[in-house]
């Protein structure tokens, strides 16, 4: 656009066809044409009077988890159903700020509990990866439908969420590029809380350098999130230099699973190859608190997620059932209104929260997230970034784990490590499997140092060279 290529107006009308075609997928649940469309115009006009934004024109699809002013916004939940924010989330406004047009709202699991998609009230999203006979493949979750808008190449960049790995593993799954800030770095007001010492918004994109660039533009420290960090935002376009000679890159010994399928196995022998050839120094590291990361995230989240899933009572947001008195109206509402696992996650949390399993459940998890802290602390004291890969598997077919929540848990082995630690984390795609699907490779930087681990990102993206697309041409 800044070389008179193509205007706003023209890159706005490719996305919506493109959404349309794309709608099989069912990647978006709200769509918003007609203000993305007059939002282009005035792109296009500010563009003429030569005063540009940064992100002037470019559409971003949003994850149904942040509020949107007049636009309804469910959380991928019936509860909401009718919820339409009188407000914007803080980084949902730093972009329209910068001039980037909003471009539908993407489906995700319900209230972004899930690794697959497929507990959306809206229904499950399908991977554009998915062969043409055959199931459906699950986009990962539970920004699922931003990883599959993106890899459908529908939109050049969308925002999703990440608690326990929900903008790494779908990312992972659908073969694009995942961002999770440092915790604190980008604000969560306007974010429909699930987890809230975990919940941190980032950027799915098709490149490193464009998640480089959205991430710039979310960051930065906001009064509204008392947890967001008052630091300088360090200019991230600069890190992308590509040289990583004498970069010391950490592989964690207690990622090296038995079960572990061979192709994502060769993949991280393979990047290790790829940053050996490009001058970096390898280094072999422990972590030995990891195998607890999971246990205690399935505590934590769902203890923080029965605290702030309180407020749905059919009263205050969203859709309301009938009820003979007050007590009734919010069972009714809850009962209707939640799906299966966010009832489940629920039970846990309350479970965990109440008096004599307090000390034994939630207290315990607490002081193993501190350990596992420290495991990292410890680590980056001879490291630079961590390389693992991102998830245990490529996508699986629809149905395939719906019915054993725990194997479905599993799938952000990878992933929930760096989240109850805080650290910026991001997954590159890095190749494809027997079936063709493709696979990603995580990066896990110091906190606040998403320069370096930008820097690393990009290095391995230049590594791996171009992919194929979903869509058929590169
Ligand atoms: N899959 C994990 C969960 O279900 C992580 C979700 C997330 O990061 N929002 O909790």
């Amino acid at each position: 656009m800044a070389a008179g290529d193509c205007s706003a107006v023209e890159l706005v009308e490719a996305c919506i066809a493109a959404q349309g075609a794309a709608a099989d997928l069912n990647a978006v649940v709200a769509a918003t044409a007609e203000q993305a469309r007059a939002a282009a115009r005035h792109a296009d006009q500010r563009r003429h009077r030569n005063e540009a934004r940064p992100l002037e024109g470019i559409p971003v699809a949003v994850k149904d988890i942040f509020c949107t002013r007049g636009v309804a916004t469910t959380a991928g939940s019936r509860i909401l159903d009718g919820f339409v924010p009188a407000y914007e989330s803080t980084v949902g406004a730093k972009l329209w700020d910068a001039g980037a047009i909003l471009l539908g709202k993407t489906n995700m699991d319900e209230f972004a509990m899930g690794s697959s998609n497929e507990t959306s009230w809206w229904g499950p999203v399908r991977n554009p990866w998915s062969p043409a006979a055959g199931p459906s493949l699950v986009p990962g979750g539970s920004s699922g439908g931003s990883a599959a808008i993106v890899a459908a190449r529908a939109v050049p960049a969308a925002l999703g969420t990440d608690t326990g790995g929900s903008i790494r593993q779908p990312a992972s799954f659908c073969g694009v590029v995942g961002l999770k800030p440092t915790y604190g770095r980008c604000s969560r007001w306007g974010i429909i809380a699930f987890a809230s010492s975990l919940d941190q918004a980032g950027p799915l994109t098709r490149s490193v350098a464009d998640a480089a660039l959205i991430l710039q533009h979310i960051a930065g420290f906001d009064p509204k999130d008392s947890t967001s960090a008052d630091l300088p935002v360090p200019d991230l376009h600069a890190a992308l230099h590509g040289d990583v000679k004498g970069l010391r890159v950490g592989i964690p010994a207690e990622y090296r699973l038995d079960t572990l399928p061979v192709a994502v196995g060769d993949l991280w022998e393979q990047g290790i190859a790829w940053f050996r050839a490009a001058g970096a120094e390898l280094l072999d590291v422990s972590l030995p608190h990891t195998r607890y990361a999971l246990p205690a995230y399935y505590i934590v989240a769902p203890a923080e997620a029965s605290a702030n899933l309180a407020r749905y009572d059919g009263v205050r947001f969203g859709r309301r059932s009938a009820g003979r008195d007050p007590d009734d109206l919010y069972t009714r509402t809850r009962r209707e209104g939640f799906g299966e696992e966010v009832r489940r996650r629920i039970m846990i949390g309350g479970y965990v929260l109440s008096e004599g399993y307090y000390d034994a459940y939630y207290l315990r998890a607490q002081q193993v997230r501190t350990r596992i802290a420290e495991d990292f602390r410890t680590a980056f004291r001879e490291v630079d970034v961590l390389l693992t890969p991102t998830a245990p598997s490529s996508a699986f077919p629809e149905g395939a784990k719906t019915d054993d929540p725990l194997a479905m848990y599993v799938n952000d082995i990878f992933t929930v490590p760096a989240s109850l630690a805080g650290l910026p984390a991001i997954s590159v795609p890095a190749g494809l499997d027997d079936d063709r699907l493709p696979l990603g490779l995580q990066l896990i930087g110091r906190a606040f140092d998403e320069a370096t681990l930008l820097r690393a990102a990009a290095a391995l993206e230049n590594a791996v060279g171009t992919l194929p697309s979903p869509m058929g041409s590169a």
